[in-house]
């Protein structure tokens, strides 16, 4: 089905993606892509904004995708915002929505799945398992569908965006893939839609994250290069904050995102941290550029 609203087209299965991603190529416009799963905000934008400068025609899907979930996370009460998503899309200038249900991603007897192993069972997917198999197994089906020339990722997510680009460059894909520096809060919180879940106390809280991994970065910056200090440089402050269910801080390669005893150039320091009941993630980039 193809609906026009003022300028902005929206799509919901795959025919009419397929139809609309043919006719663009056949027009000789270059497609950017930006994969949501909606409750968007200004990181999300970021991207967007990122896609239509870079490219001549923009979609942004919005699925809530049933397959990274586990079992006992959040996928039920994910925020679902889509009239208040389709106006922002609309208002910074977005070409196309894809907005299909699970039916249209995941056909009747659908049974494939991309593994991009063993990157996806580290750190985020040791907590989650599945996780990036579900989110591997969607690009896919998505890239399929879009036909983008680039694709954007926030760097936000920063082991999705390395397991994104592994399976491009593994499985030959004709796609550019972008990492897009994350967008934060003024306080520094990283933005993301699971940030309205925090209360008042561990929004406030939840800042330390972010200082956390900064002061690991400004000791970097100040020739610190062992992991293991800059590691403890900033689970002290997660601590002192009063966060104290870590699931992982960790400073990897930037590459490969595989442990390092001293990282000289191109490293991450990830984390993942429970405040309340809300699981949050960040990361910043040891290289000196910002993340
Ligand atoms: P999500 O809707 O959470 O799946 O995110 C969709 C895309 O937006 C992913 O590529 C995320 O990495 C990216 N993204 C989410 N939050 C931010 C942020 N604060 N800054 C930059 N990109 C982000």
């Amino acid at each position: 089905m193809v609906s026009q609203g003022s300028e902005m087209v929206t799509l919901t299965d795959r025919a009419a993606m397929h139809a609309w991603s043919m006719e663009q190529r056949q027009e000789g416009r270059r497609i950017g892509f930006v994969p949501t799963m909606g409750a968007l905000h200004a990181g999300h934008l970021h991207l967007v904004k990122q896609s239509l400068a870079q490219t001549d025609r923009t979609v942004v899907s919005i699925f809530v995708n049933p397959s990274q979930f586990g079992p006992k996370e959040d996928f039920d009460r994910y925020p679902r915002v889509p009239e208040a998503d389709r106006e922002m899309l609309a208002q910074v200038g977005c070409h196309a929505l894809f907005y299909p249900d699970v039916a249209s991603v995941y056909p009747e007897g659908f049974q494939t799945t991309v593994a991009v192993e063993p990157l996806g069972s580290e750190l985020c997917g040791r907590e989650r398992p599945g996780h990036f198999q579900g989110v591997a197994t969607v690009v896919t089906v998505l890239f399929n569908l879009v036909k983008p020339d680039k694709a954007f990722f926030g760097l936000k997510d920063y082991q999705q965006f390395v397991i994104i680009r592994r399976l491009v460059r593994d499985l030959g894909m004709d796609v550019v893939v972008v990492g897009v520096p994350t967008v934060r809060e003024a306080d520094g919180l990283a933005m993301s839609s699971r940030n309205r879940y925090l209360t008042g106390e561990d929004r406030t809280r939840a800042v330390a994250i972010h200082r956390a991994i900064g002061a690991a970065k400004t000791a970097f910056e100040a020739g610190e290069k062992g992991s293991a200090r800059l590691e403890a440089i900033a689970r002290r402050i997660l601590i002192d904050a009063g966060i104290h269910r870590i699931q992982y801080l960790s400073v990897r390669s930037a590459d490969t995102l595989m442990p390092m005893k001293m990282i000289m150039t191109d490293g991450v320091i990830l984390t993942a941290v429970k405040v309340g009941a809300t699981r949050l993630i960040d990361n910043v980039l040891l290289t000196g550029s910002p993340s």
